[in-house]
């Protein structure tokens, strides 16, 4: 039975995963390696913080490991709020502050594309290795849906009506970044 340090502390998060994993690989969370403290995310891109949480579990803790981070990018702000997107309105790190910041900053802007991208950054041995998921869509001029968190009400995927915030889980799961860059991690390791 292989190991394999999960560097989250959202247990349902956990679960998903491990229910998708290939059965000889038993996914540890952060406190079952007894790991209470913050893990350093202070890179300036989401690549290099989901690689910087990986190495650093590998490092002082000794597991293999995969971390993931995600960001929103605009194209009309050339990218923001991208790997400050917990933070793009302030430290609080309140979604109805960054929605709104992020609305007020596309006010009058037509051009309303913009992606979800998650990096799930796996260090196995003395391998690093990164999977990249992308979920194109467009920003709406308006919040729309109670489901969800962050910015799901306002980012609605291409090809479909709704925001991720008016969607089933399951639907969102599917078509997100988040599911994408698992799958792409599942296959390598399956
Ligand atoms: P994290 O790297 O998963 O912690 O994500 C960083 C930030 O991106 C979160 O605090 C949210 O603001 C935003 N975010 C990440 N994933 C999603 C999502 O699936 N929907 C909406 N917002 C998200």
């Amino acid at each position: 039975m292989k190991k394999l340090v999960f560097a989250t502390n959202n247990l349902n998060k956990l679960k998903e995963v491990q229910a998708l994993m290939p059965k000889d690989i038993t996914l540890l969370s952060l406190k079952d390696i007894e790991c209470f403290e913050d893990i350093p995310e202070t890179k300036d891109t989401i690549e290099g913080n989901a690689i910087q949480k990986a190495e650093y579990v590998k490092t002082h803790y000794g597991f293999d490991c995969f971390a993931d981070d995600t960001g929103l990018e605009t194209d009309a702000l050339n990218g923001d709020p991208g790997v400050y997107s917990a933070r793009y309105a302030g430290p609080q790190k309140n979604a109805e502050d960054n929605m709104n910041k992020l609305l007020e900053a596309l006010t009058n802007i037509e051009n309303r594309s913009a992606h979800f991208k998650t990096v799930i950054a796996l260090s196995l041995g003395s391998d690093i290795k990164t999977f990249t998921g992308i979920c194109e869509g467009v920003i709406t001029n308006n919040k729309h849906g109670e489901k969800g968190f962050g910015y799901d009400p306002i980012f609605r995927p291409n090809g479909y009506e709704d925001t991720f915030a008016e969607m089933d889980l399951s639907l969102k799961n599917k078509i997100g970044h988040r599911g994408k860059a698992i799958t792409q991690l599942i296959d390598f390791l399956t």
